[in-house]
């Protein structure tokens, strides 16, 4: 029987698409995603900022070509999410940070 948890993507989408409703429900407006140790696919959309109805239509997480595997062969998901994002410079990380560890990330991928 071949092992395929993608088979969970309806699950993990509707989780995430749980999540972002709370968020709006409790007045948020923006999330950033956030993709810390993803894979190529996922770390392409790292510190990508978005409103929340844009996320609720475009749905960037999970991330489809999502290429993780767990222990090296059971198709999974990266450890992508969403935080929440302010808008306000004094509350957010700057996006210099998120463009530095995704730098980081797809040059220890292309190794
Ligand atoms: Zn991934």
């Amino acid at each position: 029987m071949e092992l395929n948890s993608k088979a969970h993507f309806k699950s993990k989408f509707d989780e995430e698409r749980m999540r972002l409703l709370e968020y709006k429900r409790s007045g948020l407006e923006k999330v950033r995603v956030v993709s810390v140790g993803g894979c190529l696919e996922c770390i392409d959309i790292m510190g990508k900022v978005l409103t929340i109805d844009d996320a609720l239509k475009e749905m960037p997480l999970p991330v489809k070509e999502c290429t993780f595997k767990l222990h090296g062969k059971i198709p999974g998901w990266c450890r992508c999410r969403y935080v929440v994002y302010f808008d306000d410079p004094k509350l957010d990380i700057p996006d210099s940070y998120y463009e530095d560890l995704k730098k980081k990330r797809v040059s220890e991928l292309r190794q």
